[in-house]
């Protein structure tokens, strides 16, 4: 059978934020949410972009001169740049790593061997694979395949995402999973399609379905004032959890501006629609209401 290929946009080892013990979280790349605070934009796609930063680059042309339609070295200036094929030519000429590919492309077996240096951090943390992203459930026969194989060695799986997909197709691969985490970005549905571009309403039924079956859920919200961090919005995520989960369990994330530079580098306008970090006496609100809602707050940070 032919070895599944996937493309991913970063494997990064010695995680101790995105599930038990010592992990390695694989950032898988695709979304089908465009969330307008995302600090990942280069995950969006599943086509190679270029990420091109400036304060890096020598005017040396050596892109320019392997670059099949002879786009100029400055990417903030050559719009074309910005949609080209991602033949990734010149970022393996550049000699200062001002550019730099958004993802590549790994099969299983492939993705197993980077692994292997990990197994014993996992059997002595209690660790283990997690999947994030962009949303990993995007490439659902790449993820099938990993989480298989994983599976079957016997090593813990922990799946972040958005909660946006076909359950029935995601299905199996959800059954090999120890923990998901699953984001609440707005309890509104007018609201959650104009900031994420999609509809809330599968998310909130995937999790009433995933809650019924028994599967360990931890709520996240990202913590956005101006977008979701509004006491009426933190109470009504809080009670959904609560209805709906055995074991209500929340971790705030509040929001920081990382992911800006990003969309400079990849030429993306950064449309901030007035929204922005919470202060510590507006965290400790948002956990004060979801306390009285009896949900359990966590927190893998
Ligand atoms: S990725 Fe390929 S086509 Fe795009 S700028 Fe680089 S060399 Fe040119
Ligand atoms: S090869 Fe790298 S350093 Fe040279 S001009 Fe291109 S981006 Fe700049």
């Amino acid at each position: 059978m032919m070895d599944s290929k996937g493309k991913i946009l970063q494997l990064q080892h010695y995680s101790v934020n995105d599930g038990d013990g010592i992990r390695t979280v694989i950032f898988f790349a695709g979304c089908p949410l465009r969330c307008k605070w995302c600090a990942n934009p280069e995950g969006y796609s599943l086509k190679n972009r270029i990420l091109y930063d400036s304060s890096r680059c020598l005017a040396c042309n050596a892109c320019s001169a392997v670059c099949p339609d002879r786009l100029s070295y400055d990417l903030d200036k050559e719009q074309a740049g910005r949609d080209c094929s991602g033949c990734g030519m010149c970022v393996t000429a550049c000699p200062t790593g001002a550019r730099r590919n958004s993802l590549y492309e790994v099969t299983v077996e492939e993705t197993i061997s980077f692994l292997e240096s990990q197994v014993i951090f996992f059997e002595q943390s209690g660790g283990g694979v997690t999947y994030s992203g962009g949303e990993c459930t995007f490439q659902t026969e790449f993820l099938c395949a990993l989480s298989r194989k994983l599976y079957d060695m016997g090593i813990s799986q922990v799946m972040e995402t958005s909660g946006y997909f076909d359950l029935d197709t995601v299905r199996p691969v959800l059954e090999r999973m120890d923990l998901l985490f699953i984001d609440i970005k707005l309890m509104d549905r007018e609201k959650h399609k104009y900031y994420t571009g999609v509809d809330n309403a599968s998310i909130l039924e995937n999790i009433k379905l995933l809650g019924a079956a028994g599967k360990r859920i931890v709520i996240r919200i990202p913590l956005i004032m101006g977008v979701n961090g509004d006491d009426s919005n933190i109470r009504k995520s809080a009670a959904f959890v609560r209805q709906h989960l055995p074991n209500p369990q929340i971790e705030l994330l509040p929001y920081h501006e990382y992911g800006a530079d990003k969309y400079r580098q990849l030429g993306i306008l950064y449309k901030n629609d007035g929204f922005r970090s919470p202060t510590p006496e507006e965290v400790k609100k948002a956990e004060d209401i979801i306390h009285s809602e009896d949900v359990k707050i966590v927190s893998y940070k």
